[in-house]
């Protein structure tokens, strides 16, 4: 069946490696039919003061041209111009404007941060150890991610990893059903696609993003999932997608979403 990736970054964020003509090139060679380039929507200077984790601002033309170009050399593999954009709740300090938005085809929401922390920085994993912290971190993630999917205000199309939160293969001592269920409901009253990220089996949590039951609570409310790799390096670029289509079979999709260049989206069956 058709593969599909809808999330990957390139040496533009500045934790990313390989030019956006090479992820472009090797989609090509693994048979891609959708690519959708997602770099990291600049963080203002307090966030992310070294440029590290999203693209500096006056990286962004290049970008957007390196999109451009990819299209250009591949008319044959539909090229997504998009980005990853952090909710910051109450912390947002960027004063958004239509026209910054305007080149994106597609916006990924996406919670790295609470309460202004950037609880999957592997610099701050030493957090994670202090008593109670797993809980108290799950429930703010939550919380937050359930704000972020909900709100109409926001300009997401699809909800991220959406449970991030485990990546340090950290969980909390109580069940998490009852988070699983508000976080469908969240998406699902925002009207979110939500995505299986691939990237999560590479982690110590040895998992793709979300868990089965994760998965299936959003795929019971109704809410539509796409597949994407979250490849920081061009080898990765098509990481793991048919056994991303397998992890959603099993939570109960019979299709995978594939969202479209016009802001449309088609359904490719998982057969
Ligand atoms: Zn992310
Ligand atoms: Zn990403």
């Amino acid at each position: 069946m058709e593969l599909v990736n809808t999330h990957c970054h390139s040496r533009y964020c500045g934790h990313g490696v390989g030019e956006v003509a090479a992820y472009a090139d090797a989609a090509a060679a693994a048979g891609l039919t959708t690519l959708a380039f997602t770099e990291h929507f600049p963080l203002s200077h307090a966030f992310d003061p070294d440029g590290y984790l999203s693209v500096p601002v006056a990286d962004m033309p290049a970008y957007l041209a390196a999109v451009e170009q990819a299209r250009r050399d591949h008319p044959g593999m539909e090229i997504i111009c998009g980005c990853e954009m952090d909710y910051l709740a109450a912390d947002e300090d960027r004063v958004l404007s239509a026209a910054d938005l305007a080149p994106f085809e597609l916006i990924l929401g996406s919670v790295h941060f609470v309460d202004a922390w950037p609880f999957d920085d592997p610099a701050q994993r030493g957090a994670w150890d202090e008593p109670g912290a797993p809980d108290r971190i799950w429930r703010r993630y939550a919380e937050v991610w359930c704000q972020a999917a909900a709100d109409p205000a926001q300009p997401f199309h699809v909800m991220s990893h959406p449970d991030l939160a485990k990546k340090f293969g950290f969980y909390p001592s109580f069940d998490r059903a009852p988070l699983y269920e508000a976080m469908a409901e969240a998406a699902a009253a925002g009207g979110r696609m939500v995505e299986v990220n691939t990237s999560g089996s590479y982690y110590a949590c040895a998992e793709m993003f979300p868990a089965p039951a994760l998965l299936a609570a959003f795929c019971r409310a109704g809410v539509p999932c796409t597949v994407g790799t979250d490849a920081h390096d061009p080898a990765n670029v098509a990481r793991d997608i048919e056994r991303g289509y397998a992890l959603m079979a099993q939570a109960g999709y019979r299709c995978v979403t594939v969202p479209t260049r016009s802001g449309d989206r088609r359904e490719v069956p998982l057969a």
